[in-house]
């Protein structure tokens, strides 16, 4: 094999300046970083090991290694897992998944970073921001973290079934190179080469410190060596080092078989942390068991912050499943229903198993079962949460409530539990404050039979909506649908506490007692009466653009908006089904006016070419009002110009 010099990806470059640049105090997590990917790769070998014999003929005692050379100042974290061959080196090291980057990319943007203006730039702009470590953590490029400490990295590797070792080499600045190497066994070593300022993690101590702090619960004994020894080492030294030696500095105890009450928090979420790559606790812990027909111990977390996989699916990394203390896989998507899939944790179960393939487990009862389960339980914390501390579970619905209306509309099967877990803005509350339907149903105006609801891309455009108005008067608060699911989920809502839910942007809606609904309705055709002259000018005017022009019930203060029909697709829905490419019919609607409003009135006193201008504008001013595109706006800016010019 040729010497092979690679220049990072830009991103990584980049991304390394940050890494080794960034404020971050806890520069001792990198350990952290190397140890869990040591377990990583045990883990898989170990799965591997299940069907591939020469690995269990090998029956590797499985083991990680930090051992030290006070005088070379060197670290290394040795395991003997999957190791890598020369390509996974490159792929892994040296690049990050495309999507990833894409990812890094777009979250600096967010936080006002342009990485565009060079690593130096990020760099400055990224002072003092205190969620780099959580940006780094997050797109899993934990392995850069030794950069942290060291100036020179060297990976040597060698891949379980495959051929040589290969080593892997970066002074960060200057690149990596790849090249043929040694090694006695298979398994990967990182060594640290450490910065001058950074030689106490060579003390054992301070690594012991740091391994029982964030590392204590892998499974695999962490063991600490020291290579460079003295030649004139003293016996009573050389045996207590070697005890020392021979002593796992964790105590590897899985963390969910032990009891609730004898694990820290801070265990729970050092473990979290260690499982997710997520650099912050867990927003919530749940440790349960399942007994009874499936015995299963399971340790589920719900982070605090959105994660990946709400945006990304890709990168999904969901509940890790262990059969009998084997590691099967942590992307096991088929432990939750899909609307729960920011739920972290473990599921450990006896009663499955070992030799299961992917397929075969997607079926299985026992599988189905401790699903249910799981889900159960997440449900459960929630209600609990919602009843107990509203504050917090708002702090929860604001981050994953989008996630769990999805199974609000499609999951059947929780829909009634769900629907009491999601919470909506209304017209009448502040902005940013939220009701649970029973909220809506309890304050309901006397003799409101309907839960209404409005659908609008912002809260801002719904709260303004000219449609509102009537309800406002009647004193019917509005349910205010901006969550881009909420449009799917105004489909699936029939029924909450026997009450219909009705669109008042949509088809005929009136709101009060049946006397008011009455008079409002005889009034109504008085009107349309008077103004039938008027309305067939409208309808004229306008033409293909609307599908009929009538008198409105849901107008106070506005002289006129559009609405959909009964069964129609409503602008921001079909603006979204656009954007995912579907071919959405032209959906047109209906212009209704106030016959109240003088404007109204003033219109209808006109003819020719004003009263054309005036009916375009009238339209216009209407989809503007929604928040909708106005189809032609110069032609509705020269109109508007007139009218300042005083013209009609
Ligand atoms: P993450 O572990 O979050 O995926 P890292 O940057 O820490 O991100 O590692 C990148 C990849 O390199 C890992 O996903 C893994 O495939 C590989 N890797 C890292 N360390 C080891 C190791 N000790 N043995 C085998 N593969 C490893």
């Amino acid at each position: 094999m040729e010497n092979k010099k690679c220049q990072f990806k830009a991103e990584i470059a980049e991304m390394l300046d940050l890494v080794v640049n960034s404020l971050y105090s806890k520069k001792e997590i990198f350990l952290r970083e190397l140890v869990s990917n040591a377990s990583d790769a045990i883990d898989r070998a170990k799965f591997l090991s299940l069907t591939d014999k020469s690995i269990a003929e090998d029956n590797p005692e499985w083991k990680i290694e930090i051992s030290v050379d006070k005088s070379a100042g060197t670290l290394m974290v040795s395991d003997n897992g999957i190791g890598m061959d020369s390509a996974e080196l490159e792929k892994n090291l040296g690049t990050i998944a495309s999507s990833g980057t894409k990812a890094f990319r777009e979250a600096l943007k967010e936080k006002g970073v342009s990485p565009d203006g060079g690593a130096g730039a990020a760099k400055r702009s990224l002072e003092g921001c205190d969620s780099l470590p959580e940006l780094i953590g997050q797109f899993g490029v934990g392995f850069y973290a030794a950069f942290m400490v060291a100036d020179r990295v060297r990976v040597v590797s060698r891949r379980r079934g495959g051929e040589g070792a290969v080593m892997w080499e970066s002074t960060l600045d200057g690149g990596y190179e790849i090249s043929e190497s040694q090694r006695d066994g298979y398994g990967t070593s990182v060594m640290l080469h450490l910065r001058d300022d950074q030689k106490e993690y060579l003390d054992r101590w301070r690594v012991a410190d740091i391994i029982r702090r964030y590392s204590d619960f892998i499974a695999y004994p962490v063991t600490f060596r020291q290579i460079d020894i003295p030649a004139d080492e003293k016996e009573d030294d050389r045996k207590r080092r070697l005890e020392d030696e021979a002593k796992p500095l964790n105590t590897m105890t899985a963390l969910w078989k032990r009891p609730k009450k004898d694990v820290k928090d801070s265990e729970y979420a050092e473990f979290y942390k260690h499982l997710t790559r997520d650099w912050e606790d867990p927003f919530e812990t749940i440790p349960f068991s399942g007994e009874g027909q499936v015995e299963f111990k399971a340790l589920l977390f719900l982070p605090s912050k959105a994660t990946m996989e709400l945006f990304m699916p890709a990168q999904k990394r969901g509940l890790s499943l262990y059969v009998r203390n084997v590691f099967i896989g942590d992307d096991m998507e088929m432990l939750l229903p899909s609307w729960l899939r920011f739920v972290k944790g473990v599921v450990d179960s006896s009663d499955l198993p070992l030799n299961v393939s992917r397929e075969m487990l997607q079926d299985d009862a026992v599988v189905q079962k401790i699903k249910a389960a799981v889900t159960s339980k997440v449900l459960s914390t929630l209600e609990e949460m919602k009843k107990k501390d509203l504050k917090r579970y708002d702090e929860f619905f604001g981050r994953f409530g989008a996630v769990l209306k999805e199974g609000a509309y499609n999951d059947w099967t929780y829909r009634e539990r769900l629907n009491k877990l999601i919470k909506f803005p209304t017209a009448r509350g502040e902005a940013g404050k939220t009701v649970f339907l029973e909220d809506y149903v309890k304050d309901m105006a006397p003799g409101q039979a309907d839960i209404y609801y409005i659908v609008a891309e912002r809260e801002e455009d719904a709260r303004r909506a000219p449609q509102l108005e009537s309800a406002r008067k009647h004193g019917c608060d509005v349910l205010l649908f901006c969550d881009p699911v909420d449009e799917f989920l105004s489909e699936s809502l029939r029924e909450f506490d026997g009450k219909k839910f009705v669109d008042v942007a949509k088809g005929d809606v009136a709101f009060g007692s049946e006397e008011e609904r009455k008079a409002e309705k005889e009034a109504n055709d008085k009107a349309a009466g008077e103004l039938k002259g008027f309305i067939e000018a409208v309808k004229k005017e306008l033409g293909e653009k609307v599908s009929d022009v009538r008198v409105s019930t849901r107008l106070e203060d506005s002289p006129c908006c559009l609405v959909a029909s009964e069964g129609g697709i409503s602008p921001s829905m079909a603006r979204m089904m656009r954007a995912m490419k579907e071919t959405v019919p032209e959906e047109k609607r209906i212009l209704e006016l106030n016959a109240e409003h003088p404007l109204v009135k003033k219109v209808s006193a006109l003819t020719g070419s004003a009263l054309s201008d005036a009916v375009s504008t009238l339209y216009d001013s209407a989809l503007v009002a929604e928040g909708s595109p106005v189809p032609d706006g110069a032609a509705f800016a020269k109109r508007i110009a007139a009218l300042m010019m005083g013209g009609v």
